[in-house]
Parts: structure tokens; sequence; C-alpha cells
């Protein structure tokens, strides 16, 4: 045992809206989580500056204000909230075994894997410094906020069609940036914005990427630096005479190429894992899909959810997987002879 092992009931990982609402209600029914924070507290609300589609705040609320209020909430019925990145969880003995990727290890008899997943990123000049000023990983939460733009999705998988199609709700018009010619998305997608090509709402560039991003986080997007070739792949031949750069004005940028669940820490336990690393739910009491199938491993949020990632969704699965592990805790054998032996002393 190292100097910081530690037993605890139930860990969490995870601070994101899923992990936080798990530690709410675990605190709540005594299972003293401790919650760790991973590399991003607080998870990916804290990237944006607006949420309005949270029920309960008709104004909106800034997502990191949003996070701050959960941490105080969860802290205040007794969760404790720390630094801490799980690296690896042992389920090969009973308590778990959860190390840290700074040495720490802890065992808990009960773990809700809270981690997220993250939004890939293009890794180009300006990205990071415009995003959240419109440049977004999230069209459902983002799109409203650029009302009568013209708006451009990078990406051609069913991420890509569904945010474009989404967007047509608000833009002047969609750009869609793919770079080749053909769209990796469902048939079933491709045909919906083909409509939306026919109506003029949506316009497909193949072959294109977006090489630069330029605006400032005070008046956002201005427009965009694209490089085309008509092989595909164009950032990959710009010394080729073929390939066509220029400038392109847009209000927004989406970017739709794909999440990655933060799941490397279970790759060796049980818990399946699906080909994008996405748990696999193994429905539970009132197909509350948060068991997994280790028994005590439970999953909550965009680790597991791939479809909706939804702030409200997310809370939601961190509340079902903390009812979850109660249930299974009050059920451990240690549990029943400890209640068991309550019961003896009291009659
Ligand atoms: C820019 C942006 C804007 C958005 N706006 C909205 C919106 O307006 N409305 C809405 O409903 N949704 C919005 N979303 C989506 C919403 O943020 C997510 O669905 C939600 O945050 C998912 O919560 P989560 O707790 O499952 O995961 P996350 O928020 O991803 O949190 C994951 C947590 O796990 C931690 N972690 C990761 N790996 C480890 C590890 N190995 N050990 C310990 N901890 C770990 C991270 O540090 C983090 O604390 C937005 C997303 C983005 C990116």
């Amino acid at each position: 045992m190292t100097d910081t092992e530690d037993h605890r009931r139930l860990i969490v990982a995870g601070t994101g809206i899923a992990g936080l609402t798990a530690a709410i209600y675990a605190a709540r029914s005594n299972n003293d989580p401790l919650v760790l924070e991973g590399d991003e507290p607080g998870g990916q609300l804290t990237l944006t500056s607006e949420v309005e589609n949270y029920p309960g705040f008709p104004e909106g609320i800034s997502g990191p204000d949003l996070i701050n209020e959960m941490k105080a909430q969860a802290e205040q019925f007794g969760s404790d909230l720390k630094h801490g990145v799980v690296e690896n969880v042992d389920d090969s003995e009973r308590p778990f075994r959860v190390e840290l990727t700074n040495g720490d290890v802890y065992t808990c008899d009960a773990f809700i894997a809270a981690s997220g997943a993250s939004a890939r990123t293009l890794g180009i000049p300006g990205e990071d410094d415009l995003m959240g000023y419109g440049v977004s990983t999230c069209a459902t939460c983002d799109g409203a906020f650029f009302r009568g733009e013209d708006m451009l999705v990078v990406g051609g998988g069913d991420a890509a069609m569904e945010e474009a199609h989404f967007l047509t709700k608000f833009a002047n018009k969609v750009y869609i940036a793919h770079r080749r010619e053909e769209f990796r998305a469902e048939d079933y997608w491709i045909d919906k914005v083909q409509k939306k090509v026919e109506s003029g709402e949506i316009e497909i560039m193949r072959n294109t990427e977006v090489l630069e991003m330029h605006g400032s986080p005070e008046d956002g997007v201005d427009h965009v630096t694209l490089a085309r070739n008509d092989a595909g792949h164009p950032s990959e031949k710009l010394d080729d005479d073929e390939t066509e750069v220029s400038d392109f004005d847009v209000g927004a940028v989406f970017i739709a190429i794909g999440h990655t669940p933060n799941t490397d820490y279970l790759e060796d336990t049980g818990v399946e894992l699906d080909e994008t690393g996405y748990i696999v739910a193994k429905g539970g009491k009132g197909g509350g899909q948060t068991a997994t199938d280790v028994p005590g491993l439970f999953g909550a949020g965009d680790v597991v959810d791939y479809h909706y990632q939804q702030a409200v969704t997310a809370a939601g699965m961190g509340c079902k997987a903390a009812i979850d592990a109660d249930d299974y805790l009050e059920d451990l054998p240690e549990n029943e002879e400890t209640e068991a032996a309550a019961e003896a002393a009291d009659d």
C-alpha cells in the first residue's frame, strides 16, 4: 500500500455534468463519493459561454457558472472533489484498485465512469483562439447564436450531415467542407442533406479543407482559408499546382469530425467498449443504461451516450448511475451483514 492508498465506498471519474450529478445523488445517499476531476475540471460545459437549453434557466446560464453551482451542491452534501486523472482500473479483485497518473492509488467498492468524450478538432491556426467565439463543436448547442449568418460545417460523417441539416434552421446558408469526394455518412443523412442542397439551403464543397480561421474573440469569425484539390486531402498537396487556396467569408464554423470517448483507463477491464471506445451499457432497472459487464462499475454521460451528448441527458445518466451504484452497494454481502448486525442490535 502506498502512502496515498485509501479505500472509498464509491469513486466517480469526472466532474462534468454527469459526474457532478452522480456526486450529488451519491453524497445524499451516504456513499461518500471521491470525485476525480481529470484533466478538464468541469468538463465540456466549461468551454461554452452560454447554455440556453438547460431546464430551469430561462435567461440562459454560462457553462462555468452552471458547473460551479453543481460543484458547490455536490460538496455541500459531502462529496470529496479532488484533482486526479485515472490511469487504470483493476477489476480483477474486489475492492477495485484505481490507479492515478500521479501514482496515487485508491480502492473502492463501486466506480462510476463519467469521463466524457472530447470533441476532435482540426489543430489549425485560429481554431483555439476562436473556440467559443464563432467556432464550435456542437451545433445543437451553439447554432442559434449565429442566426442569419453563413455557416460552415467541417466533416463528412453522420454527425456533419446531421449538424448541417440542423443548422439550416438558423443559417442564411450552410456550407459543408469535406476533404474527400465521398462522404462516410449513411445514405439516410446524405439523402436528407441532398434535399437541402436542392432547395439551396446547403452547398457542399468536396475535396476541400480549412487551413486557417480568421477573426477575433470580440467580433467572432470573419473568414476562413480553404484549400481545394480534386484529388482530395488538399492540405497534404499544398505544393501541387492543382491545389487552389482561397479565402471564404463565414460567420460561424462547426467542427463535426467526431468525438473520442475518454475510456483508455478501462481498456484492461471487463467493460465492453465499442469500436470507437464508448462504453457499451447493459441496461439496468427501468432501462437505466448505466450498468456495464462488470458488476459495480457504471458509466454515465457522454462516455456512454454517443448519440444525444447533451448536458441534460448527461445529468440524467449521472443520477441513474448513482442510484444504480447505491443499489449495488446496498446489496454487497458485507453491507447486508452490517445491516443485519445493526437490526439485531436494535432488537
Ligand atoms: C462548446 C460546447 C458547447 C456545448 N453547449 C451545450 C449546451 O448549450 N447545452 C447542452 O445541453 N450541451 C452542450 N454541450 C454538450 C455538453 O457539454 C456535454 O454533453 C456534457 O458536458 C457531457 O457531460 P459529461 O459529464 O458526460 O462529460 P464531460 O463534460 O466531457 O466531462 C468529462 C469529465 O471527465 C473528466 N475525465 C476525463 N478523463 C478522465 C480520467 N481518466 N480520470 C478522471 N477524470 C477524467 C474530465 O476532466 C471531465 O471533468 C456543449 C459541448 C461543447 C463542447
